[in-house]
């Protein structure tokens, strides 16, 4: 079930208060245009009904599709993560956790899912984008490190996110934003993707047996010096 409340926002504009929808949990089984809604951030929009000023509302959600057996937590606060990610982790197995969504969730069984936890609305949507188009999200990761890696002025691009975005033809590239927008779209051959499918799939196991919630570059670094522990090479 979805959970969500209504709260009144202040209009930074005109200074008036409008009511406005904060999903504390989607499942798109019942609500299915929450689909659409996450995806395109109008679930996070605000438009002022006075002088039509649109705000960007920033709140934790919890993202289920049972369908897909997927779910992704988007925490806002630095705090919120972290008790988040303990909780889908299993360290605290004998706390209940504050969060009802998740308490439900976690309580109707998890088996065979893909869980996320992500600290950005963009890599929700990210998030998103790869799942729908039946990718992997730790093989993008890897394929991000390669491309970045191969970007002569990375280092000086001041860069907080690299997004996976696909274009509308099916084509592949990585965006690199900062909290001003984007900086810019590096393009990438699928062919790239399939590569490190085969060459970093062969060292993580099937996405679904993956107890990992937390899919980024550190989690790429971290399986990639396992690797090289195994296997004798100095990555040093
Ligand atoms: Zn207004």
């Amino acid at each position: 079930m979805s959970l969500k409340k209504t709260e009144l926002i202040k209009c930074p504009k005109c200074g008036k208060e409008h009511p406005f929808t904060i999903w504390g949990s989607v499942n798109t089984q019942d609500d299915p245009d929450m689909r659409y809604k996450v995806r395109s951030g109008e679930a996070f929009r605000f438009d002022c009904p006075e002088c039509k000023t649109g705000v960007n509302v920033n709140y934790d959600i919890l993202y289920h599709q049972p369908e897909d057996k997927l779910m992704i937590h988007y925490c806002t606060t630095q705090e919120g993560y972290d008790e988040a990610y303990a909780i889908l982790t299993g360290e605290h197995e004998d706390k209940e956790p504050a969060d009802k969504a998740l308490k439900d969730l976690l309580a109707a069984g998890t088996e065979d899912y893909v869980i996320r936890l992500v600290p950005s609305q963009n890599q929700l949507r990210e998030k998103l984008t790869i799942f729908d188009n039946g990718l992997d999200d730790r093989v993008i990761e890897f394929t991000k490190a390669i491309v970045i890696s191969n970007l002569a002025n990375a280092k000086e691009l001041a860069y907080d996110e690299i997004l996976f975005l696909m274009g509308t033809d099916g084509s592949y590239a990585f965006e690199l934003v900062n909290q001003e927008g984007s900086l810019g779209v590096v393009p990438f051959e699928k062919a790239l993707y399939d590569d490190c499918a085969v060459k970093f799939g062969a060292t993580i196991p099937a996405l679904r047996d993956d107890p990992a919630v937390v899919v980024d570059l550190a989690y790429v670094l971290q399986k990639v010096s396992a690797e090289a522990q195994k296997t004798g090479v100095n990555v040093n």
